[in-house]
């Protein structure tokens, strides 16, 4: 166990910062103030994170930590940390770590005893799901399918049964492709296609897959969010289960009416449901 508190000046802090999806003033007051106290920015791309930091009047030392040398970089940054200078990351939009690299980066600093602390913006996912109209209580996040199609088909069969949202991320030339495998290997479901959120051009397009799947791809530009209804089939495989409990109590000797108490009690389902599924 490692319990630590961020900010009691015990341990050296790599600070991760959330940065716009797109709206240039979702960067936070207390971003930009943390930024400014920093010596350097690492950042996935140094010529984004020139012009962001540009945009707000601040001009810091950057290093480059892309998914290519996120290892080698890590060490680079851990050894400037540990020599006393001040450090911070962004991705190119949201939050590093999320389909962006970071992973590796945090593990490496709480292996060396590094605090991380992360700083609150946007992320492209959480705008879409929260707006999408579906279900937000239980969500998984798969980020971007694999580019090849038969391995995108593989994933999409492996979540089907998933009873949580689903959210991918996606880039626009491949999205008819990707709704019609989605489609296929889902079924028909409703979806939320969130693109270009934040900007002057965001649209939700609510409905069905069925419905998606014919909409011209030419007019879906942008950057893409896709948020899909989990599997709601538990009611078919529920009625089955609850068919097969009645009549084996019912078997046992229980009149109708004391299967029905038993079985209502046990898949806390309405008697009168029950009543009419089974009877
Ligand atoms: N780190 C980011 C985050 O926290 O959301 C995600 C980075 S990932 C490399 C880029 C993908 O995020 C895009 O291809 C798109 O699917 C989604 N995305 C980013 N900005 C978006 C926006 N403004 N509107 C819709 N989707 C967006």
């Amino acid at each position: 166990m490692d319990r630590n508190k961020s900010f009691d000046g015990n341990r050296p802090i790599l600070y991760l910062i959330a940065t716009p999806i797109g709206n240039l003033k979702e960067m936070s007051p207390r971003a930009l103030e943390i930024i400014s106290e920093m010596d350097i920015i690492a950042a996935e791309d140094t010529r984004n994170a020139f012009s962001l930091l540009a945009n707000y009047g601040i001009k810091k030392e950057l290093f480059s930590l892309r998914e290519h040398n996120e290892m080698e970089a890590s060490q680079h940054l851990l050894e400037k940390i540990k020599s006393g200078k001040k450090v911070a990351y962004m991705s190119d939009a949201g939050y590093p770590g999320i389909s962006d690299p970071g992973y590796i980066l945090v593990k490496e600093m709480i292996k060396n005893d590094i605090n991380v602390s992360t700083i609150s913006g946007s992320c492209a996912f959480i705008n879409a799901l929260v707006a999408s109209g579906l279900d937000t209580k239980h969500f998984f996040f798969y980020g971007f399918l694999p580019a090849k199609e038969n391995e995108a088909k593989e994933e999409i069969l492996s979540l089907k049964d998933k009873k949580e949202t689903l959210i991918f991320y996606e880039a626009p030339h491949r999205i008819n492709k990707t709704l019609n495998l989605l489609r296929d290997g889902l079924g028909n479901r409703n979806i939320c296609l969130a693109r270009e959120l934040t900007k002057l051009n965001e649209e939700y397009i609510r409905g069905e897959l069925d419905e998606l799947i014919k909409i011209d791809e030419a007019t879906i530009k942008g950057e893409i969010v896709l948020i899909v209804e989990g599997n709601k089939e538990e009611n078919a495989i529920d009625d089955d289960k609850i068919a097969t409990r009645i009549a084996y109590f019912v078997k046992l000797g229980l009149s109708q009416k004391d299967a029905i108490n038993v079985v209502s009690e046990e898949f806390n389902v309405n008697k009168n449901y029950i009543k009419k599924l089974v009877f």
